[in-house]
C-alpha cells in the first residue's frame, strides 16, 4: 500500500520555525506517545512546537504482576516520565476503562477532545490512524476516529457553542500525523536518526508496560524450553535490551526503507489538504488567478 502514494521525507530543519503552534498527541495507552511518534514529537518541540499529551484510558489492565490499583497509578507515572523525557508541557488523562473505550459513547470522547483542541489551541495533532487496517485494539480505534472528527468540528461554530460563552474559540486543527501498527498509507516519513537516543528514553520510560512485554516474551521463550541470557537479568537491563531488540529495530526498518538510519511512517494530513473532491487543486489555482488583496 506505501507505493500508492508519493512519500514525502521530513527532515530536522534549523532553527525554530514552529514557535507559537500547538501540537497534542492522542494516545489510548501510556507506551503509544513514546512508541509510534516520540521521534517526531522530539523534533518538533525542538522546532519550537509546545506539546502535550491526552491520554484517553487508565492503562489499568498493562502490568506483568502488580493488582489493578497498582497498574494504574504506575502507568500514570510513566506517562509523566515519558512527558519529561521529550518536553511536553502537560499531560491530560481523560481516563476512561483501558480495553472498553467502545462502550464509551463516541460523542462523549469526541466532545472531551474538542474542549482541549479548543483549550489549548491544538494545530497539530499525532495519533492512531482512523483508516488503518487490521487493528485489534478497540481503544485504539475508537480513540483514532474521536480524534478525526474532533479535529474538524473544533473549529465548528455552532459546535458546543457553550464553550464560546465560556471564552474558547473555534480553533480546527489543520495538521494531522496519524500512525498504525498495521498496513496504512504513508505518504511522510519523518527522519529521527538526530532524536533516536531521546525516543529510546521515553520508550524506556514505560517501565511498566515495557517490563510487560519483555517478561511476556520470557513466558512465552519458556513454553519452548528457551530463554535469552539478558531475560534473566535486573528490570533496567531487561528494558533496555528489548526496546532495542524491538522498537529501534523497527525505527531502523523504517529509515533504511527511505535511505534514513531511523524514520518513523506516517499518514499525514496538512492545512491544504482535503479528502473532498469539491476543494480540490482547481480551488488553489483558481484562488491564485482571481484572489485580491482586503482593503
Ligand atoms: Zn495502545
Amino acid at each position: 500500500m506505501q507505493d500508492e502514494l508519493p512519500v514525502e521525507i521530513e527532515t530536522q530543519v534549523e532553527g525554530q520555525p514552529h514557535t507559537g503552534k500547538t501540537l497534542a498527541v492522542i494516545g489510548p495507552h501510556s507506551d503509544d506517545f513514546s512508541i509510534f511518534s516520540a521521534g517526531t514529537v522530539a523534533k518538533l518541540i525542538s522546532e519550537g512546537y509546545t506539546g502535550y499529551f491526552i491520554r484517553v484510558t487508565n492503562d489499568e489492565m498493562d502490568s506483568y504482576d502488580l493488582t489493578t490499583s497498582e497498574t494504574v497509578l504506575a502507568n500514570e507515572s510513566d506517562t509523566q516520565d515519558v512527558a519529561r523525557v521529550l518536553g511536553i508541557q502537560k499531560v491530560y488523562d481523560l481516563n476512561y476503562r483501558n480495553h472498553y473505550l467502545d462502550e464509551v459513547p463516541p460523542t462523549e470522547i469526541r466532545n472531551r477532545l474538542i474542549f482541549l483542541f479548543r483549550l489549548l489551541k491544538v494545530d497539530t495533532v499525532l495519533g492512531f490512524d482512523p483508516w488503518g487496517h487490521y487493528e485489534e485494539n478497540p481503544d485504539h480505534y475508537v480513540a483514532a476516529q474521536a480524534t478525526e472528527a474532533a479535529c474538524w468540528m473544533a473549529g465548528g461554530r455552532l459546535d458546543l457553542p457553550e464553550h464560546l460563552e465560556a471564552g474558547l474559540e473555534p480553533y480546527g486543527v489543520s495538521e494531522k500525523y496519524y500512525w498504525a501498527r498495521g498496513p496504512q498509507l504513508v505518504n511522510r516519513v519523518v527522519d529521527i536518526t538526530q532524536v533516536i537516543e531521546q525516543k529510546m528514553e521515553s520508550i524506556r520510560a514505560n517501565r511498566t508496560q515495557i517490563r510487560n512485554m519483555a517478561l511476556g516474551l520470557r513466558d512465552r521463550l519458556a513454553a519452548r524450553k528457551l530463554t535469552l541470557p539478558w531475560l534473566s537479568a535486573d528490570d533496567e537491563t531487561i528494558i533496555k535490551e528489548y526496546v532495542d531488540l524491538v522498537f529501534r529495530a523497527a525505527d531502523h526498518h523504517t529509515g533504511q526503507q527511505h535511505g534514513l538510519e531511523y524514520a518513523e511512517a506516517f499518514h499525514y494530513i496538512g492545512p491544504g489538504d482535503h479528502s473532498s473532491k469539491f476543494t480540490s487543486c482547481h480551488m488553489e489555482d483558481y484562488l491564485r488567478k482571481h484572489a485580491i488583496p482586503l482593503e
